[in-house]
């Protein structure tokens, strides 16, 4: 709940107290607010060419009348409509032509007199004496140089009056209007070529952590990619921020001291990420708190994603520590800083697009604190199904996959499966896939979706696992659903597992298979069964087990009669983490499919083949992606690329 205001949250010695109170998401903001006063920190001059997404800082009144003089909308005469008025079918008037031709741009110099009219063309002003517009259209050329008009005129007749568009004066753009290509061509129309607008705050961006390199480097071992220096930068400038990326900082604190000082002096605000919760390396917060006065006014914030947040007000300047995983980063960028540096930009708040949404399955979600959940969106038959795209705050994926996010308010511990919701998206737009695909996920299925995406159809994959996808399809939430699902009982694969309504297109086969690094002797040159028994009776050896419900687990049971040995519970949920830590000797061996053997380099010893099949709701087999999904199957290039991936396409056994 908001406390309320207090006399001053930020005299002397309150920051250190802040360290060990975890705030509420609005409290966090009010005192960042309170001790910052947020508001445009500059004006500055720009070209109208240069203005496009700039906020105006001034009021812009016309400094003329749009359009200046009177002039025609049509291509035909300027007359006096006294002239015409008893003019008709049955009684032409004759008009006689003055001696010039008024085209745009040419000043007339003739005055319209009685009984005559002067060509014009559309745009062109009207000369003096002239208060109509006959269109070409309804008058006849006479042999003697004259017209004969047919229809009467009524005084203003196709005349466009000046400052009928923008009146001289007028209040043409308001301070806080945002520059588009319509702003600019009323701009433009009035003459204006320079504009005041809001100065973009400076700010800059500083990755901590000895583990960071940037993209474009060479990884050493342990290390990562900084994928939070360009995404803030990149939502910075979303935001109406001029983002100044000074680089990864280790985590040492003379480096990170040094450049926080000169980022600080040469920024408007400084946005860090990393190093802020409260282990023994994390420097981040104690640097920002020795910065400047009043220092911190929220380090931990009951958000989730995103609690280790640290917001700071240091002379003046904003100082903010997102956390160091991308997506918390993220979230509590567009939640909590974005705001404040829209204000700083001048920019309008955000408009946000907010679409109503039912949980399909159940959400739990941490009492006490307000939680954000990517969601990646799917139709059904009663409107919007919301999927969570994986909760890890370390997922960078979720959000390329997501649509928008929901809330779970800080007073819930869980959303339950049926509950009405909204998800605020991501892009002001909702752009439904053609094809929905939930269920087990494997390299192969790439191949396919790729080839459709070529035919531009857009698909939306989502792994959920293949048990996850049979429900999704039996709920229609799913056009197709790849499942690996053995049948312990019959020993076949994924058909026992369809229910009425679902039918079987079959994928591929896939060799599961005992990984080992090439050249250890253990595993060398023998069979799957005589390999594992070898590493059973060998106390030394590690093995990388598959999360329970995954086909392989089954298989690894199978093979372990009973035994757990050392690694038994180190448990991933995908070959490609069996392989990984296989290959980075963080264990001996395990069990994976082919492909993710290739892909790492490691010795493979065959097992037993899985299928991996689609279950396809009958109902929607003719549907244009689903056709051209299971055309794609069959499609003997993909099957090329199938086989090229060690797959065996089950079409072609
Ligand atoms: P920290 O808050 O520094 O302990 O970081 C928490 C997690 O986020 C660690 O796994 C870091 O490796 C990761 N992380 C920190 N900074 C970045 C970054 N700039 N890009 C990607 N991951 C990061
Ligand atoms: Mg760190």
């Amino acid at each position: 709940m908001n406390r309320p205001p207090g006399p001053d949250a930020f005299g002397s010695g309150v920051a250190q107290e802040q360290f060990l109170t975890v705030l509420s998401r609005e409290e966090a903001v009010r005192r960042f607010e309170a001790a910052l006063l947020p508001r445009p920190v500059g004006i500055e001059q720009v070209a109208l060419s240069a203005a496009l997404g700039r906020v105006l800082g001034e009021e812009i009144t016309a400094p003329i009348d749009v359009p200046r003089f009177d002039r025609s909308s049509v291509d035909g005469f300027a007359v006096r409509a006294a002239d015409l008025v008893h003019a008709g079918e049955a009684a032409p008037a004759k008009l006689r032509l003055n001696g010039e031709v008024i085209a745009c741009g040419v000043a007339p110099r003739i005055p319209v007199a009685s009984g005559t009219a002067t060509p014009i063309a559309t745009g062109g002003p009207i000369p003096r004496g002239a208060d109509a517009v006959v269109m070409i259209e309804h008058t006849e050329p006479c042999e003697d140089g004259s017209i004969e008009v047919r229809r009467a005129a009524t005084p203003g007749q196709f005349v466009g009056f000046a400052g009928s568009d923008i009146a001289r004066a007028e209040t043409v753009l308001r301070v806080g209007a945002v520059i588009g290509s319509r702003e600019i061509g009323m701009l433009a129309a009035c003459g204006v070529a320079e504009i005041s607008v809001f100065r973009r705050p400076r700010v800059g961006v500083l990755s901590t952590g000895d583990e960071l390199v940037q993209p474009g480097e060479a990884l050493r071992p342990a290390a990562i990619y900084d994928s939070n220096g360009p995404i803030v930068c990149a939502a910075i400038a979303e935001n109406g921020g001029e983002p100044v990326f000074y680089g990864a900082v280790p985590d040492e604190e003379a480096a990170l001291a040094a450049a926080l000082r000169k980022t600080h002096a040469e920024c408007d605000m400084v946005i860090l990420s990393g190093g802020t919760s409260k282990g023994a390396g994390d420097l981040s917060h104690r640097l920002v708190g020795r910065l400047g006065a009043p220092g911190i006014v929220a380090h931990g914030v009951a958000l989730k994603p995103g609690k280790p947040l640290c917001l700071a007000v240091c002379e003046s300047k904003p100082v903010v520590i997102l956390p160091g995983f991308p997506t918390s980063a993220m979230f509590t960028f567009h939640d909590v800083v974005a705001p404040v540096l829209r204000r700083l930009a001048g920019q309008p708040p955000r408009a946000e697009t907010v679409v109503p949404a039912t949980v399909p399955v159940r959400i739990q979600s941490e009492l006490g604190r307000t939680e954000f959940v990517m969601a990646s969106l799917v139709r059904r038959e009663d409107g919007l199904a919301a999927y969570p795209t994986g909760k890890a705050s370390g997922a960078i994926t979720a959000f390329a996959q997501a649509d928008g996010f929901l809330t779970v308010e800080a007073l819930a511990d869980s959303l339950a499966a049926g509950t009405e919701t909204e998800v605020t998206l991501f892009t002001p737009h909702l752009r439904l896939p053609d094809l929905v695909i939930m269920g087990s996920h494997d390299i192969g299925l790439d191949a396919v979706v790729s080839r459709l995406a070529a035919s531009g159809h857009a698909v939306r994959l989502l792994a959920i696992g293949s048990l996850g996808g049979l429900a999704a399809a039996r709920r229609g939430e799913c056009d197709i659903a790849p499942i690996h699902l053995l049948d312990p009982k019959t020993g076949v694969y994924n058909a026992p597992f369809l229910t009425p309504g679902l039918e079987l297109a079959e994928g591929w086969w896939r060799m599961q298979g005992v990984v080992f690094r090439n050249g250890d002797a253990r595993f060398e040159g023998r069979s799957a069964e005589a390999a594992v028994r070898a590493a059973l009776a060998d106390g030394d050896c590690l093995m990388v087990n598959r999360n329970q419900g995954a086909g392989t687990r089954i298989l690894i049971d199978e093979l372990l009669k009973g035994a757990k040995p050392d690694g038994y519970w180190n448990q991933p949920r995908s070959h490609n983490a069996v392989a990984a830590a296989v290959a980075q000797a963080r264990a001996d061996w395990g069990l994976a499919i082919e492909p993710a053997a290739k892909a790492y380099g490691l010795g493979f010893l065959p097992l037993a083949e899985e299928h991996y099949d689609f279950a396809v709701a009958t109902e929607r087999r003719a549907r244009p992606a689903v056709a051209a999904f299971l055309n794609a199957l069959r499609d003997p290039e993909v099957q090329d690329v199938l086989r090229s991936l060690g797959f065996t396409p089950a079409a072609s056994r």
